[in-house]
């Protein structure tokens, strides 16, 4: 499977006088790109091979035929995602803007090379055809998250180029997905991050951790301390669960597409207020996505409902089986830690759902602890 992972690094290292030209290139390559959107908001293209030099010449500006092709692309792709966005509530959509923040280049115009006589750099950016016989090398300094991405895979010669970094994008082949059939259920909650459908609890002290965030002051240096131990925490979690021995399919509940349905956003955001909040949790179930991905894993959303509230023994919906941390079904008496039945809900709900077929017979089943 070939993934595609990216990583920044800071332009720091230029000097104030190349710091201000990309900043004014920028500027005007979002001014470009602003004039294309109001161009081909009233007169749409059927295809980006329309895209020849009439069309490309309209705005008036210093950058080069190369940037302005670029930034015409740029404005069809931002176009297009704002309509596919509303696509349901043609009444929101709006023109999008462009804030001239940043600007993605590709080998026609920007190239990497190695920092051969400037030892206090790693590599330089060389960014030719900007317009008005305008170059730029920016100087860059890689980083262990490069050069560990660096040693997994191929670099891509496409990059963005903000004021404040350059952010590179890798390809790796991590081999076939898995294919045995060895699957967990996870529940996502405040009193363990990750409770497991093999009864095992991880991620017991997130909620410490987010109750600091909230104490901090709001925007302060401590609380972004905290919100990146947070996220190292999470990160953590994540890796300890992909490590796991022989795991081949992991299911989570779905965190998506909440506008869709007023009723799933209903259930969603019960779910959310016994839970880590909804930018935590999809935070947490990216990095868990990524992390399967390197190690060959796959990775399924079930439907969030009732996973919380439903007996793993007998299948009894109802809110009374739950208080708190414990479980207790008012039909069959079955007791448990109600984040573990809920993870083993996770799990048979998407095994006894149309894509888990191929996993049956399942190796897993219900534990009682
Ligand atoms: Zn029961």
């Amino acid at each position: 499977m070939n993934i595609l992972r990216s990583t920044k690094c800071s332009t720091k290292f230029a000097t104030q006088k190349k710091k201000d030209e990309l900043q004014s290139v920028l500027q005007e390559y979002g001014r470009v790109v602003n004039t294309f959107v109001d161009h081909f908001w009233t007169k749409p293209l059927k295809s980006k091979t329309e895209l020849l030099k009439p069309i490309v010449d309209i705005p008036q500006t210093w950058l080069s035929a190369r940037l302005r092709k670029v930034a015409a692309r740029e404005a069809l792709d931002m176009i297009s995602a704002s309509k596919e966005r509303w696509k349901d509530k043609p009444n929101k959509l709006v023109k999008p803007v462009h804030k001239g923040k940043r600007m993605y280049v590709s080998c026609t115009i920007a190239e990497l090379t190695e920092a051969k006589h400037t030892p206090e750099f790693d590599a330089w950016l060389h960014i030719a055809s900007v317009g008005n016989k305008i170059t730029m090398d920016v100087p860059i300094k890689f980083h262990k998250h490069y050069n560990w991405l660096c040693a997994k895979g191929k670099r891509l010669n496409s990059y963005i180029v903000t004021e404040n970094y350059i952010q590179f994008v890798f390809e790796t082949e991590t081999g076939p997905k898995k294919t045995g059939k060895n699957c967990i259920g996870i529940d996502t909650g405040i009193n363990a991050l990750a409770s497991l459908s093999t009864g095992q609890q991880l991620g017991k002290d997130i909620k410490q951790a987010i109750e600091r965030i909230k104490r901090c002051e709001h925007g302060s240096n401590g609380q972004l301390r905290a919100k990146r131990s947070l996220r190292q925490r999470i990160d953590e979690v994540a890796k300890q669960i992909v490590h796991i021995k022989d795991l081949d399919l992991i299911v989570v509940e779905k965190l998506k597409d909440m506008g869709k349905n007023s009723k799933l956003k209903r259930r969603l955001s019960r779910n959310i207020r016994r839970s880590i909040g909804a930018w935590n949790w999809r935070y947490w179930l990216g990095r868990l996505e990524q992390q399967c991905e390197w190690n060959r894993i796959s990775f399924r959303a079930v439907l969030p409902f009732n996973t919380s509230i439903t007996c793993p023994c007998c299948g009894h919906v109802d809110r009374g089986n739950r208080d708190g941390e414990i479980f207790h079904c008012q039909k069959c008496g079955h007791a448990g830690n109600a984040d573990l039945n809920a993870s083993w809900n996770v799990l048979s709900r998407f095994l006894t759902g149309p894509y888990g077929a191929g996993y049956k017979p399942l190796t897993c089943n219900f534990v009682q602890v």
